[in-house]
């Protein structure tokens, strides 16, 4: 054995490992000194009604040409960020960036139609102080809250339901518009439909229940049913305890249901007897 050609793959994978994080070390410390002389640059991308043409708001991206490293992707350093603890005063400094805008613009007379998005994280939702300090900010500089979206992913909601809802409801509740970002391909199954092979949706019971008291639990049963449709699945409703929800069910185009409507789990004998001798299907 010559102990260089056995060294040779396994010296690369170490360079590989430490140019990695050499470059990620040099980057957090780029990304700190250009939040602290503001050298990172907000975008807007705007935002259009697709049947008038007419703008209806822009998104803030963010955008960074480190003096060493170039243009760096926010798919790069935002991740970073969060990871190492920057997230919360990129957020910041796009907030102070973008309500001194809207405050320019109203100076100059030009009417900003649409709300302005902005990229929160969850971290930014675990601030204790987030939804006074941001309302404070606003009210400073004389803009209101409805002129601001919030675009919050729905991996957010996943770490820590009850802290990201309750935050968000304070937010919504102070007049900011609030929006789903990346909707369908975080940690939700929607990513993987296209992929499975499944037959049926099944409707889940918490929808079912509130079927006929709630909108907005019938407007998730629609979306259900019409991507079961999509994906040439059927659907089943779990759940169905009355007439009337089995009515609305089929109203709403549901294939199939279940529930103590229409038989409670029984033995298997009860079963036979009930189902498969009188023929009360
Ligand atoms: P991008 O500008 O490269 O930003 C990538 C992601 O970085 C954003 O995805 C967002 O998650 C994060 N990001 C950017 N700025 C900020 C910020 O200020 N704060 C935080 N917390 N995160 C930020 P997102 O939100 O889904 O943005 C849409 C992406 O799609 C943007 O990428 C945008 O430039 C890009 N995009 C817009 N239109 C098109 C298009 O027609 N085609 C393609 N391929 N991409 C598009
Ligand atoms: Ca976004
Ligand atoms: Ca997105
Ligand atoms: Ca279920």
């Amino acid at each position: 054995f010559h102990a260089k050609t056995m060294d040779l793959p396994y010296c690369r994978y170490h360079e590989a490992l430490n140019n990695f994080y050499l470059r990620r070390i040099a980057l957090v410390e780029g990304l700190e000194y250009a939040i602290r002389t503001s050298a990172l640059r907000t975008y807007l991308q705007p935002q259009l009604n697709i049947q008038t043409g007419q703008l209806v708001g822009a998104e803030v991206l963010l955008r960074w040409q480190d003096p060493d490293f170039g243009w760096v992707s926010p798919a790069e350093f935002i991740p970073l960020a969060e990871e190492r603890g920057l997230i919360c005063r990129i957020t910041q400094y796009v907030i102070r960036n973008v309500l001194q805008q809207l405050q320019i613009w109203r100076e100059e007379g030009l009417e900003m139609c649409g709300r302005v998005g902005i990229n929160i994280s969850i971290r930014d939702l675990e601030q204790p102080q987030f939804v006074e300090e941001l309302l404070e900010q606003v009210a400073t500089s004389g803009c209101h809250p409805k002129q601001l979206e919030l675009e919050i992913t729905e991996t957010a909601f996943m770490r820590d339901p009850e802290v990201a809802l309750a935050t968000l409801t304070k937010l919504h509740e102070a007049g900011f518009s609030l929006a789903i970002d990346d909707f369908g391909i975080g940690h939700s199954v929607l990513n993987y439909l296209k992929q499975i092979q499944a037959d049926v949706l099944k409707i889940d019971i918490s929808f079912t229940r509130e079927l006929l008291t709630s909108a907005a639990d019938k407007a998730i049963i629609q979306t259900i049913i019409a991507t079961a449709n999509i994906f040439g699945m059927k659907t089943l409703a779990e759940g169905v305890e009355s007439a009337e929800q089995a009515q609305e069910l089929r109203r709403l185009g549901c294939d199939y249901a279940q529930g103590y409507w229409y038989g409670e789990p029984q033995p298997i004998a009860d079963f036979e007897a009930n189902w498969l001798r009188d023929g009360r299907a």
